[in-house]
């Protein structure tokens, strides 16, 4: 079944761990490594299923490789899924699970995701090398991804008002934690009008004392006109339902999947909304675990992730240039980056 599933997606190499003594029980999906070992975090949740796990696995693998590809790093796509309940985690599951990691011989470079924490990448490290995100490590990579989604956002605004400055410009940012809040305070040092909108209403009360932010309810998020909407909390959240409702002249936010489905792109570009591809915008937290696994500084990732600003006008020119979305853009210029590097791997001057 697994092998089905794996031709259909192109993924390399899917290896489901089991250990009996501490009740491990985690997939390795390893979409692919043309451009250089795969990197992506480990999730950990106590999903209901091996099959519902298999699933969140493969298809989170399969976005870090054009997440890697289209931040022009020389990485891959791989993603791990533990099963388990995060309050039974311990150590011994953490260790065990990083000796697995190890068996895979690089192919596979762990780091922190959902429910797993700098603490558990310690608790790997003692037992492989594949692992970044730990304490000896870049610290956490949220303001800079904060500062590429606002240099991605900044380069949405130029393509819709001609100038890149936000000066003015009203923005809802819907989520304020780690990356929103400091979109948020990025927006409004530049000039933005900022709304904030939380499910967590003492996070927004928070920010409202503090720079004055307008707050809206989370029901009312959609429908509040706005010249930017940038979702920075949960995916899913552009879908059949809130396309009509929205009001906005672009979305461009730093959440992970943003869309329902890959139609929605298409869906606001009937809207005249332009819509930056989550991945080209978010690529800041992997562009700095991508530099701590090169032994790059913090100072060189934040300069990378400043480049997504210049990134996101070029992939904007390329869907008009082309008549597509520019997450349709975005898709091909990764793709096209990974049948380069194949190429030149397999042609007889290279071997
Ligand atoms: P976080 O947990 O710090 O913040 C998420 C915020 O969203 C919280 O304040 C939470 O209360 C709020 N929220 C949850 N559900 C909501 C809803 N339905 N409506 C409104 N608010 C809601 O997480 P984060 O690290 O800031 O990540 C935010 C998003 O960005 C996630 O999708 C994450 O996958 C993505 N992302 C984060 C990074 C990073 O470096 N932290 C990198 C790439 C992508």
């Amino acid at each position: 079944m697994v092998h089905g599933k794996m031709s259909a997606s192109g993924h390399e190499q899917v290896t489901h761990f089991v250990d009996d003594e501490t009740g491990l029980e985690a997939i390795v999906a390893i979409h692919d490594t043309t451009l250089g070992p795969s990197l992506g975090g480990t999730r950990l949740l106590p999903y209901e299923s091996h099959d519902a796990a298999l699933r969140d696995v493969m298809r989170l693998s399969r976005a870090m490789t054009y997440k890697a590809a289209a931040a022009d790093l020389d990485l891959g796509g791989g993603k791990a899924v533990i099963r388990a309940d995060p309050t039974e985690k311990t150590e011994d599951l953490m260790a065990a699970y990083g000796r697995m990691i190890d068996r895979l011989g690089g192919y596979y470079i762990t780091s922190v995701d959902v429910n797993t924490g700098v603490a558990d990448m310690d608790v790997i490290a003692g037992e492989t090398d594949h692992v970044v995100g730990t304490s000896a490590g870049l610290g956490d990579p949220s303001p800079i991804t904060s500062r590429g989604v606002f240099e991605g956002l900044r380069a949405c605004v130029e393509a819709t008002y001609g100038t890149p400055d936000v000066d003015g410009l009203s923005v809802v940012v819907q989520g304020v934690g780690k990356v929103g809040s400091g979109l948020a305070e990025l927006l409004d040092e530049h000039g933005a009008e900022v709304a904030v909108s939380d499910i967590d209403e003492e996070a927004t009360a928070a920010l409202a004392r503090e720079y004055g932010f307008e707050t809206v309810a989370p029901s009312a998020v959609y429908e509040q006109p706005c010249d930017v909407f940038a979702p920075c909390a949960i995916g899913g959240v552009v879908n059949d339902e809130t396309v009509p409702q929205l009001e906005c002249d672009i979305v461009a936010g730093g959440a992970n999947n943003i869309l329902d489905e890959r139609a929605h792109a298409q869906a606001l570009r009937d809207r005249d909304i332009l819509y930056a591809p989550d991945y080209v915008l978010n690529a800041g937290g992997l562009i700095t675990v991508a530099a701590e696994h090169t032994g790059d500084t913090r100072e060189q990732a934040l300069a990378d992730a400043m480049a997504i600003g210049d990134r996101t006008r070029t992939l904007i020119e390329r869907a008009d240039a082309e008549d597509v979305t520019i997450l349709e853009a975005a898709d091909r210029y990764a793709l096209e980056r990974i049948e380069a590097a194949r190429a030149e791997a397999t042609s007889p001057s290279s071997r």
